[in-house]
């Protein structure tokens, strides 16, 4: 070959040179995090002074150094303090099924460019709608997202309950979708780019407990429709992101149905609670729905990103970026489930199925119940720490792995609170020994731990809750006020 960079680039010789030495980092990494000999949940860098430092790096850096760099100077989502936002620990051997995909590349676009991923995608969401509680009418498919693939259900909806061809002729008539008020942005933002605009986002409030408030409804409805729009879908989120709270899917599917509309589960977060023996009644309602996601990065351990979108009804699957409404085929046509491209709104996207396959051969299904059941019991756990404390104040009593709380001091007011919290918050991740986030609800300030990793115990919980209260402690002198 005439460019010996290029053979340099391809030489197998090469590959498995660095493999065998990523493989041994990695492998030190998750010992180290895992069982904790480094302190840290995350190394908090200025973006300003990492920005500097991949710039000299990229001059002057040992290429030797470049993974373990990489790894070190970040988030360690394998380590029990990260209780930060919703992306597991990935399952170990998932990043060795990343590296295939990423290895053979194949699109997944048509059958050709990935026969045994495509087989393997068909295999993987079967399990998942039959574990929702769907007849074998129901089909899914992978892709890249919560947040594509609960725009990808909004544009199945609105193709399968509406008599108005939108797709072909544009939006004629204004169309809207009923959603909670503490729904993922995502929904809102896929109505938006659906031309529904702010007034076909019907907002539906919560109740105390921040769940979609189901009895203002039909209130709600009547008044959409005496605006002359025209409702096609209701979403259900389970559960809402912020809090984590679940939405009564029942009572959402008998009003669905009451009313013709198609019945959206956003489950990104706690859809695998299907698995849960203990916690499935979380999703009570879900077999009702029309269509379903699930991360799988999110509560089932996989890589980023691995997302299902799954329809109980899976002549709709093929429907939505057809051009005309051929759809409903005879019994003798032939579905072809296999070229995924069809469906996707992605053409190329990554072999995410193998992930997802691997888990169910390796630890069978089991191993999605064990993974759930303890982080949802581990955020009860949580969540009574944080009830019986003086100190602090839950949001609301938590139903997933999901909890909000706050520092509480009755001589501060309002905005003193929330400065401080939020001032503890980014202390915390300077220090960087915990990661937890944080979020805004009802005018309050609140943190926010997510429990990621099933070796996150109650001593992990209370170093924590010793640290915040230390950091108040230090943080502030009430501010004395003069009479
Ligand atoms: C995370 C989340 C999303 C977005 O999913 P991505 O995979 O991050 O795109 C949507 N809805 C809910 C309820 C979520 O928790």
């Amino acid at each position: 070959m005439r460019n010996n960079l290029l053979q340099k680039v391809y030489s197998p010789k090469f590959f498995q040179e660095k493999g065998h030495q990523v493989i041994d980092e990695l492998t030190a990494h998750l010992d180290d995090k895992l069982n904790e000999k480094s302190e840290k949940a995350i190394q908090w860098n200025d973006p300003e002074e990492e920005l500097k430092f991949w710039k000299d790096f990229l001059k002057s850096g040992d290429e030797n150094d470049l993974f373990k760099t990489i790894t070190e100077r970040t988030t360690y989502v394998h380590h029990p303090h990260y209780i930060g936002h919703q992306v597991s620990p990935a399952a170990p051997i998932t990043a060795l099924t990343g590296m295939i995909s990423s290895l053979l590349n194949n699109g997944m676009a048509v059958y050709e460019m990935g026969m045994s991923p495509s087989a393997i995608e068909r295999v993987v969401t079967d399990v998942l709608c039959e574990k929702i509680g769907w007849d074998t009418n129901a089909r899914g498919f992978l892709t890249s997202g919560g947040t594509l693939a609960n725009l990808t259900a909004l544009l199945a909806a609105r193709k399968a309950v509406l008599k108005q061809d939108v797709w072909n002729e544009g939006l004629n008539v204004p169309l809207g979708i009923m959603v909670s008020e503490e729904a993922h942005y995502c929904v809102d933002r896929a109505a938006r780019i659906m031309g529904l605009g702010e007034k076909g986002i019907i907002k539906i409030p919560c109740t105390e407990s921040f769940q979609m408030d189901t009895t203002v409804l039909e209130e709600k409805y009547g008044e959409a429709l005496h605006k002359g729009i025209a409702i096609f879908a209701i979403v259900g989120s389970a559960p809402s992101t912020a809090t984590g709270m679940f939405d009564d899917l029942e009572a959402i599917a008998g009003f669905a149905k009451k009313h013709g509309l198609w019945f959206h589960v956003d489950g990104a977060h706690g859809g695998a609670g299907i698995f849960s023996e203990k916690y499935r009644h979380t999703l009570k309602g879900i077999e009702n729905a029309d269509s379903v996601v699930i991360d799988g990065h999110k509560m089932m351990m996989l890589p980023t990103i691995t997302t299902a979108l799954l329809l109980k009804n899976g002549l709709y699957a093929n429907a939505t970026f057809r051009q005309k409404a051929d759809y409903l085929l005879t019994d003798s046509d032939h579905e072809d489930w296999y070229n995924s491209g069809k469906r996707t709104f992605e053409c190329t996207k990554t072999m995410m199925s193998i992930h997802w396959y691997t888990m169910l051969k390796y630890y069978g299904e089991v191993v999605f119940d064990a993974y759930i059941t303890q982080l949802y019991d581990m955020g009860a756990s949580f969540g009574e720490m944080i009830e019986h404390h003086a100190s602090f104040q839950l949001a609301v009593t938590p139903m997933a792995n999901i909890v909000c709380f706050r520092y509480v001091d009755s001589n501060f007011s309002q905005l003193q609170l929330n400065e401080l919290n939020a001032k503890i918050r980014h202390q915390l991740l300077e220090d960087g020994e915990f990661y937890i986030v944080q979020t805004k609800l009802r005018g309050w300030h609140y943190l926010r731990v997510t429990v990621m990793n099933p070796f996150t115990t109650t001593e992990h919980f209370q170093k924590l809750l010793d640290k915040i209260l230390l950091m108040a402690q230090k943080s502030v002198t009430p501010v004395t006020t003069i009479c």
